[in-house]
């Protein structure tokens, strides 16, 4: 039958933890499921993108504190009394 993917039998795929039966693919050290492996790839590719808008918009949106933390302190103590 099927020769090919004997090298990685009995090898689990670093993403999902599953033996590979079949399609295997090999990454950075490590044995993953083809589909694995591209769907990590596509993961990785999106929090990136992510990660680069979130830098962007808090970089645009870091304005200074409207009043010092001290001032809101001294107006709950008042309501207290
Ligand atoms: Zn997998």
């Amino acid at each position: 039958m099927m020769q090919r993917g004997k090298i990685c039998q009995g090898q689990k795929c670093a993403r999902c933890r599953q033996t590979i039966q079949s399609d295997p693919a090999f990454d950075d050290d490590l044995w993953y499921h083809r589909s694995c492996l591209e769907e990590g790839q596509r993961a990785l590719q999106r929090a990136q993108e992510l990660a680069t808008r979130f830098r962007l918009e808090s970089a645009r949106t870091l304005t200074p504190r409207r009043r010092p933390v001290a001032s809101s302190l001294r107006d709950a103590a008042s309501q207290e009394q």
